[in-house]
């Protein structure tokens, strides 16, 4: 029997943050502050962050697939560039609850065409 989703809104952006605030800087290798990151594009299950460096002014966008009890699948088209970058990254899981697989790029297109279009 699986539980539905127990987290509200307010939870699921605690938990994004504090998963977001261990990342390091592409550019600079450096621990982001938990201020570095700003919420850009909100879906159901898939989250954008926008994040700028406090070291080096490196900007960089983080993309959050959330799956409750569910596999990760390649979901979206990413370029072989982005693809590569998101090889590098663990996916980090919090709490049992949910799946979180963050995604770091560069990609500074439109979000909202990535994932509707
Ligand atoms: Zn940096």
């Amino acid at each position: 029997m699986k539980a539905e989703l127990p987290l509200d809104d307010n939870e699921k952006r605690r938990l994004v943050f504090k998963l977001v605030s261990q990342l390091h800087c592409l550019d600079c290798g450096r621990a982001y502050d938990r201020d570095d990151f700003s919420l850009a594009h909100r879906w159901e299950e898939v989250w954008v962050l926008t994040s700028q460096c406090h070291h080096c002014q490196g900007r960089s966008h983080i993309v959050i697939f959330m799956h409750v009890d569910a596999a990760p699948g390649p979901g979206c088209d990413l370029t072989p560039d982005e693809a590569r970058s998101v090889e590098q990254l663990p996916a980090i899981s919090a709490d049992d609850v949910l799946d979180m697989h963050l995604f770091l790029s560069e990609f500074d297109g439109d979000f909202e065409e990535l994932f509707t279009g």
